[in-house]
């Protein structure tokens, strides 16, 4: 399709999805504010998610950490350590290289001429990626500190008051969903590489044991995927992608990602990493506080290792957005998975001028909002409001027309077919109930 990304970023300025933010200053690189659909969609997304990975388990709770942290968190988990050296990026895909590691520049270079590309470096600068602020109101006492690069530290330094205010037992989780923020050299893509931006993480705490840990690393690996596909990803712009031994982060021992196909290329959507016991070591040598885990079976003592899932929100919405983009028979639809679409229903009474019409849909708009986000639209005639439905994901649209005056039931059109459904106003309820969770 001709300019994808154009019509999905216009679709999304339009109907409230997503805005450049601070657009009425003339904006701020790499950030973006999301509408009143954009955010139900990344509410949705993130209740996906939180059901899947913490909720419906019985070996995984979940933590909401602070945004700032002691800057000597950043020092341990090698963050402040392995960004503050002169580096170049590569254009194409971003990997970063300080100057002096030749070998693995040339090796970059040759990896893109594999594929027939030209690697090209951005000039080399003094680069910090983490996003730093200062704390204190007195001016020359202030702290320098940083806004979290990643969620990730906010569970590993909790993991002594996890273990000791819970029951849990090895091999546990722990999730966690919030902003982190990245001094990216080169955001873009629309929300695609941004500043500031949500993650959500599992860390995954397992006996130090290569098996185990890999039989661990292969499940979270499969049950990702799986999350991506059943919320209706396309199976075929789904692909795995394991990093090569130069691109591991400092702290992977082994590292896949999930990536989609997108319109600018197949990119990362979640990393999975087998972290080993990197993160709860380093802490234990920068904090002096003991970070192991105690084994009341075996009476074994050891620092855990941890496979981590690590996925992007905002990466995720757009590229749920993407894959749901479709043009068909003169309409535009959004085919989002109706457990993300902003709206569930929308509700019309089929003439705004029949009080008789109006009163009877409007009782039912307000009874189906108790238990779902429902939509209102009276405007025009039904053609455009289904058009207007459609192109924001709405699933079904439920007309209320001088029969249900008399027979109690209503139209319920169906947005992926457009096939229309008599449906009893007393069992509306359930039919969408069993629809969204089909
Ligand atoms: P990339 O190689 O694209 O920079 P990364 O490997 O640095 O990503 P991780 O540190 O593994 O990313 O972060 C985990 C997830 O967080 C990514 O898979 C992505 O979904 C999300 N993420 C990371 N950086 C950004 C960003 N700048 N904007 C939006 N999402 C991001």
């Amino acid at each position: 399709m001709d300019n994808l990304m154009e019509k999905i970023v216009s679709l999304c300025k339009r109907r409230g999805f997503i805005y450049p933010g601070s657009e009425i200053y003339g904006g701020l690189r790499g950030t973006w504010d999301y509408g009143p659909l954009g955010n139900e969609l990344k509410f949705n997304l993130k209740q996906e998610w939180w059901k899947t990975m913490v909720r419906e388990r019985e070996d995984v709770v979940g933590v909401s950490a602070s945004i700032l942290m002691n800057s000597k968190v950043w020092e341990a988990s090698g963050h402040t350590q392995n960004f503050v050296d002169p580096l170049v990026e590569c254009k194409i895909c971003h990997q970063r290289f300080r100057i002096d590691e030749k070998e693995q520049i040339k090796n970059h270079e040759e990896l893109h001429e594999k594929k027939k590309e030209k690697a090209e470096w951005t000039e080399p600068k003094k680069f910090n990626i983490l996003v730093e602020t200062k704390l204190g109101v007195v001016e020359g006492e202030k702290n320098i500190t940083y806004l979290r690069g990643e969620i990730t530290q906010g569970v590993h330094v909790n993991f002594k008051n996890i273990l000791n205010s819970s029951r849990l037992k090895i091999p546990f989780g722990v999730a966690q969903i919030g902003k982190a923020f990245r001094n990216e050299i080169t955001p873009g893509n629309f929300t695609y590489r941004s500043i500031e931006f949500e993650q959500m993480e599992l860390q995954y705490y397992v006996r130090p044991d290569e098996k185990e840990s890999m039989k661990q690393y292969d499940f979270w690996k499969k049950t990702r995927m799986e999350w991506y596909k059943n919320l209706g990803i396309k199976k075929d712009k789904l692909r795995f992608r394991e990093h090569a031994k130069d691109e591991l982060a400092h702290y992977a021992c082994a590292a896949w990602d999930i990536e989609y196909e997108t319109p600018f290329g197949w990119k990362e959507c979640e990393g999975i990493h087998h972290r080993g016991d990197w993160d709860l070591s380093r802490h234990e040598q920068y904090s002096g506080q003991d970070m192991s885990y105690f084994d009341e079976e075996t009476k074994e003592k050891f620092i855990p290792w941890v496979i981590e899932t690590s996925g992007g929100v905002d990466r995720a919405a757009l590229f749920f957005l993407i894959d749901a983009y479709h043009e068909e028979a003169g309409r535009v639809v959004l085919k989002l998975h109706p457990k993300l679409a902003p709206y569930k229903a929308a509700v019309f009474p089929l003439l705004k001028n029949k009080p008789e019409l109006v009163k009877k849909a409007w009782k039912i708009y307000q009874e189906l909002k108790k238990s779902f986000e429902i939509a209102w639209d009276d405007r025009g005639n039904i053609g455009k409001r289904y058009f207007s439905q459609d192109e924001i994901g709405t699933p079904f649209c439920i007309t209320i027309d001088f029969d249900t005056l008399e027979k109690d039931d209503v139209t319920v059109r169906d947005r992926d077919t457009m096939k229309q459904k008599r449906i009893k106003i007393s069992e509306l309820k359930d039919y969408l109930e069993e629809k969204i969770n089909a």
